[in-house]
C-alpha cells in the first residue's frame, strides 16, 4: 500500500477534480473507481496504520508507487462515509 500524503497526493487531486471518475462504494474501505478515460474498472482499498493514510489501487501507476486519480476519488467517498458514521 501506498502512504498517502499532502505531498504526494497533489497532482491526483488536481485530476481528479478535472476527470470526476465514478465511484462505487463496495464494502467498507473498499471501492470500485470507473476510470474516466476508457471502460476499466479498478478496485481501489484503504487502510491505515500508525496514523498512517495508506490507499492501494490496481492500476498500473498505482504498481510503480504513484498515487492515481482513482486512490484520490476512492478517498473523497471514503472520507465523506467516514464523516458521516460520527455525525451519527
Ligand atoms: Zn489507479
Amino acid at each position: 500500500m501506498i502512504e498517502l500524503t499532502t505531498e504526494n497526493t497533489q497532482k491526483a487531486v488536481a485530476k481528479c477534480r478535472q476527470l470526476k471518475p465514478k465511484v462505487r462504494f463496495i464494502k467498507d474501505r473498499l471501492f470500485v473507481v470507473y476510470s474516466a478515460n476508457n471502460s476499466n474498472v479498478y478496485h481501489v482499498s484503504f487502510d491505515v496504520k500508525d496514523g498512517k493514510k495508506l490507499g492501494q489501487c490496481e492500476c498500473k501507476a498505482s504498481e510503480r508507487g504513484l498515487v492515481c486519480y482513482h486512490i484520490i476519488a476512492g478517498a473523497t467517498v471514503n472520507i465523506y462515509r467516514q464523516s458521516l458514521k460520527r455525525a451519527r
